[in-house]
This record gives C-alpha cells, sequence and structure tokens, in this order.
C-alpha cells in the first residue's frame, strides 16, 4: 500500500523548479520506459554540476566537475538502475542479476531492496572495493564472489540471464543506458547548452555511450545548439578500446574500469569519433595524481577511476593533443571517495600520534 504511493502516478502533475524527483520523472519525454510502469526510484540523479576553481586556472579555461558520487548509492550507476529495475518489475522478473566491479553491484541490491525482488551480484574475488561491497551486502543483496575477471563474470551473467527467469541489469540492457542519458540533460540544464569537452573514464563503456545519445537527443529536440566532443580515459592497464584487442588480464588501481573487453566498446568508439573526440589511456600514476588533485585542491573526493577522466583530460593538454584554452570544460566524476577508502590509507601520511598537551601541539605546529 505505502509502496503504491511512490508510482510515477503520484508526481503525474505540473512540476515546479523545485521539485526534482528521479530521473524517470524528470524527463519522460526523453527516457524511454514504459509510461505506466511504477518507477522504482531513490531521486537519483540531479547531482551539482561544480566550478573548479583552481584547475580552471591551470587549464585556462572553464571547468566543471560533474560530482556523482552524490547519487543514492554513491555513484551514477543510479540513474541507470532505475530505469532497468523499473522495467524489470514492470516486465515480472523477480530476480535481477549483474556482473560488476562494485558499483553496479551496490545499485543494484538498492534498488532491488526498493523494489523487494532478489538480487545477485557476481564480482571478482578480491578485487572490489570495500564500501562498494559493503553498500550491496547492507542492501541484502547475495555476493558472489568468482576466481575470474569482470569479463568472466558478465559471459557467466549473460548465460544465467539467458536460461533462467531473471533480468539482466548490466550495460548492455538498453534501460541502463536510457537512464544513464539523463546526466547529459542535466548537464546540458545548468550550463544552457553542451560543454565544448566532455571528460570520462570509460570501463565497460556503457557510460560514454549513454551520454552521446543523450546530448543527441537533446539537440534533436532543440535544448541545445551544439554537441560536445568527447574525451573518453581508460588506465594503461586495461586499455582495449585504445590497444584495439582485448586485454585477457586488466589491471589498474582503478577497480570500476578494471575491465578488459567492454561490451559497449564499439558504440563508444562510434560515440568518441562521431563527436569529434577520441579514447585515450593514462598511467595509473596519473589517475592517482588527478584524484590528489581533485580532493586537495577542489575538495572533491572521489574514488580513482573517477578521477581518470580529468587524468585524460590533463594529459591531452600536455601532449598537445587538444587545445581548451577559452573553452568549456566538464569532467564526470563518476563514484564517490568513500567507496574506496583503503586507496587513501595506502597513499597517504598515517595520521600523526601526540601526547594530549599544549606543548606537544605546538611542537607540531611549528
Ligand atoms: C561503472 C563505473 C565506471 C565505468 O563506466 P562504464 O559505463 O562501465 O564505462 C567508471 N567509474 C565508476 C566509479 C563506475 O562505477
Amino acid at each position: 500500500m505505502f509502496r503504491q504511493l511512490f508510482g510515477r502516478q503520484v508526481f503525474g502533475r505540473t512540476r515546479t523548479a523545485t521539485d526534482w524527483p528521479g530521473v524517470l520523472t524528470r524527463y519522460p519525454d526523453l527516457i524511454d520506459v514504459p509510461a505506466q510502469a511504477r518507477a522504482i526510484t531513490l531521486l537519483e540523479g540531479n547531482t551539482p554540476l561544480i566550478p573548479a576553481v583552481t584547475l580552471s586556472e591551470e587549464l585556462g579555461c572553464k571547468l566543471w566537475i560533474k560530482y556523482e558520487g552524490l547519487n543514492p548509492t554513491g555513484s551514477f550507476k543510479d540513474r541507470g538502475m532505475t530505469a532497468a529495475v523499473t522495467q524489470a518489475v514492470y516486465s515480472g522478473a523477480e530476480t535481477i542479476m549483474c556482473a560488476s566491479t562494485g558499483n553496479t553491484a551496490a545499485s543494484a541490491a538498492a534498488y532491488a531492496a526498493r523494489a523487494g525482488i532478489r538480487c545477485v551480484v557476481i564480482v571478482p574475488e578480491g578485487k572490489v572495493a570495500q564500501g562498494k561491497l559493503a553498500g550491496a551486502l547492507a542492501y541484502g543483496a547475495e555476493v558472489v564472489s568468482i576466481s575470474g575477471s569482470f569479463d568472466d563474470g558478465l559471459t557467466l551473467v549473460r548465460e544465467a540471464t539467458e536460461k533462467l527467469p531473471i533480468a539482466l541489469v548490466n550495460s548492455i540492457n538498453p534501460y541502463r543506458l536510457e537512464g544513464q542519458t539523463s546526466a547529459a540533460y542535466e548537464i546540458v540544464d545548468v550550463l544552457g547548452s553542451a560543454p565544448d569537452w566532455l571528460c570520462l573514464p570509460v570501463g565497460n563503456a556503457g557510460n560514454i555511450s549513454a551520454y552521446w545519445m543523450g546530448f543527441k537527443r537533446y539537440w534533436e529536440a532543440g535544448r541545445t545548439e551544439r554537441l560536445p566532443r568527447l574525451l573518453g580515459t581508460q588506465a594503461e592497464g586495461a586499455a582495449p578500446l585504445v590497444k584495439g584487442y582485448v586485454i585477457k588480464q586488466p589491471e589498474t588501481v582503478a577497480t570500476a574500469i578494471r575491465i578488459g573487453s567492454p561490451a559497449r566498446g564499439e558504440q563508444a568508439l562510434a560515440a568518441a569519433d562521431e563527436s569529434g573526440g577520441f579514447i585515450t589511456a593514462v598511467s595509473d600514476a596519473a589517475i592517482l595524481s588527478a584524484w590528489r588533485q581533485l580532493a586537495t585542491q577542489e575538495g572533491i573526493f572521489v574514488e580513482p577511476a573517477s578521477a581518470a577522466g580529468l587524468a585524460g583530460l590533463l594529459a591531452s593538454v600536455e601532449q598537445n593533443r587538444i587545445d581548451v584554452k577559452g573553452q568549456r570544460v566538464v569532467c564526470v566524476v563518476t563514484g564517490h571517495g568513500l567507496k574506496d577508502p583503503q586507496i587513501v590509507l595506502d597513499q597517504a601520511e598515517p595520521p600523526a600520534t601526540l601526547e594530549p598537551t599544549m606543548a606537544a601541539l605546538e611542537d607540531y605546529l611549528a
């Protein structure tokens, strides 16, 4: 009964600027899910587009950070998951399943809990950041760890969901991309038109594909005069789209993009190309450097993979592959820093320990 109240019906009235429910109700004409479906939502989306003051000065451009870590489960995956789970429940599914490097698992788990259905997530053993695993477990998902990679997990999930009455909610599910187009609309809504460049990390390549779909839809609807160029970034140890072949054993500190055979690879390459942009690769050191800069210079704490977009931008500018002087640039940071606390503890100096006296504190401060 209570659950019924949260259908899209309750929000089926004229909306005002201060009344933003989840992405499905915010962009009903642009996100293709059945109109009669009850929206399974946690009021995802509507994340801030934060001006990056210091980095803008350094680059001589106007740089904004789209902070996707502020979605309900701490990553952009919620935008797609609301659509995929809404559709799955509408079509009668009682179980959803995904392979995940962590964030998809946490997101699927939350939306399944919201819908009151079963959620099974397959994760690569020992390669999932703590905050993500904790999320999936907290929301009550069944977590299955496999002694293989994300790519092995996805193969398994494809097979299982073909054979059994289970809905697949990885980004090969078209509804995931539908929901994720919302981020492009939001950026245009704030800036008034698309930026010159959109920079983001690329793993399974669903997100970059969804952004391109979104910008093109807004353009076709006359809601932006221009389209952005896309700059996608992979980690050097997991860069199949840059190298042009499948990476059997992808390795990177950026676990969210530790993927050797991206399901949406072709689509992502076509999107980057069509936009006049490209997909590049950067080292883990460059990712961690950008990650540190975001936190210490802009106050934006993200998980390492999330900083890959900025790392790719900085590297491409330095290599003179692109010139962003005077341009408007958006970097999408995809997940919250608290997802991966271990990396901070590994990288940072341990805290100072002092006697609780003023003398000791003065000594320390000097
Ligand atoms: C999923 C994810 C990515 C990669 O997105 P794709 O759609 O797989 O390319 C990047 N960063 C974070 C934090 C993610 O969770």
